[in-house]
């Protein structure tokens, strides 16, 4: 890959995909909104990143960036990325996660079937498309069961990635499980307690209030599950891989593991649950069966849980 578009390059996948892609020696391109600011992560890209400013509704002015970049990769992780969050807003979900692929997709397609140069599609698809199942480990093949929102569009955005693979489209689906890092916000769980726990440990805080404890989350480390992305777009053909560690754990015990980094072993006396912080529907179980990124991609999740949630707590502590 020569030259690659990134969409959300100033999420926490966009900053490690475009690291990737640099150090490859790629020509990256990263979409951001008008007078976004950018993280310093991808201000220490330098002129290795080139930046476009773009309105995800503006049809014209991505056609014309497609045109102007002539990109032979695609990633889109451009979207809405917290489920919560997407309770409250599910009409721009809908448009970002959602209609923003249609157009990406049909421009790529159009531009593909003009020029002949064959153009390779990454969406960050999501675990979420599989919330309401009973299926547990989930794969490519597990029916889609959105209970969100967020799982709703994304499952709406998986299905067109399909119908354009089978147009000719070389569109891959990255059904991510959740994957964290110290740059995930604190909206997310993993970051939330990560930085309160730190917060704890310097007396800045003394308690940490959450939602739902029990909920089952497969988590993995960010920069594992970009490099997944990556290896689609070099395989030959476009598919589906599920993205996942292949091994769950409860949100009470990354509180646990967490607290544990910080020398207390009897958090309780530091956590409340809120129903403020408790979803309307939560996707209780998810965990993802890796074996075909395996297979086919030669991918394989290397951080275990422990290592994970020490990694973020010595951050926010740093
Ligand atoms: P998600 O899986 O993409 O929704 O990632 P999150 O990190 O936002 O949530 C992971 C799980 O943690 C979900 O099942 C939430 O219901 C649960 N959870 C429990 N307490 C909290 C909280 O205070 N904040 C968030 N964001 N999630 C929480």
């Amino acid at each position: 890959m020569h030259t690659a578009l990134v969409t959300g390059v100033s999420g926490q996948d966009g900053g490690y995909l475009a690291e990737q892609m640099v150090a490859g020696g790629a020509s990256v391109h990263g979409v951001v909104r008008q007078a976004e600011e950018l993280p310093s992560h991808l201000a220490a890209l330098g002129d290795r990143l080139i930046l476009h400013e773009l309105e995800l509704d503006d049809h014209l002015g991505l056609a014309r960036l497609l045109d102007r970049v002539a990109p032979d990769a695609v990633f889109n992780l451009v979207g809405v990325s917290s489920v919560g969050w997407s309770w409250s807003e599910p009409v721009l979900t809908s448009e970002v996660n959602g209609v923003f692929v249609a157009r990406l997709l049909q421009l790529l397609w159009e531009r593909q079937e003009r020029t002949g140069l064959a153009i390779r599609f990454v969406q960050a698809s999501s675990a979420e498309i599989f919330g309401g199942t009973t299926m547990t480990p989930q794969d490519e093949d597990t029916p889609i069961s959105p209970r969100s929102p967020y799982g709703a569009t994304k499952a709406f955005a998986h299905g067109l990635v399909q119908v354009f693979r089978a147009r000719g489209l070389h569109a891959s689906n990255a059904i991510l499980y959740n994957h964290e890092s110290p740059r995930r916000p604190t909206t997310f769980v993993t970051r939330k307690i990560t930085s309160t726990v730190a917060a704890i440990a310097e007396g800045r805080a003394d308690r940490l209030v959450l939602g739902n404890l029990d909920a089952r989350r497969d988590w993995g480390w960010a920069p594992e599950f970009v490099d997944a992305m990556v290896r689609m777009a070099e395989h030959e053909v476009g598919d589906d891989y599920v993205v996942a560690t292949g091994v769950s754990h409860t949100v009470a015990d990354f509180v646990s593991a967490a607290f544990s980094r910080v020398g207390i072993a009897d958090w309780g006396p530091y956590v409340s649950t809120d129903p403020a912080f408790v979803r309307p529907v939560d996707a209780v179980e998810l965990i993802g069966n890796p074996a075909r990124a395996r297979d086919v991609l030669g991918w394989k999740p290397q951080t275990g849980f422990d290592e994970l949630v020490g990694r973020m707590v010595d951050a926010d502590l740093a």
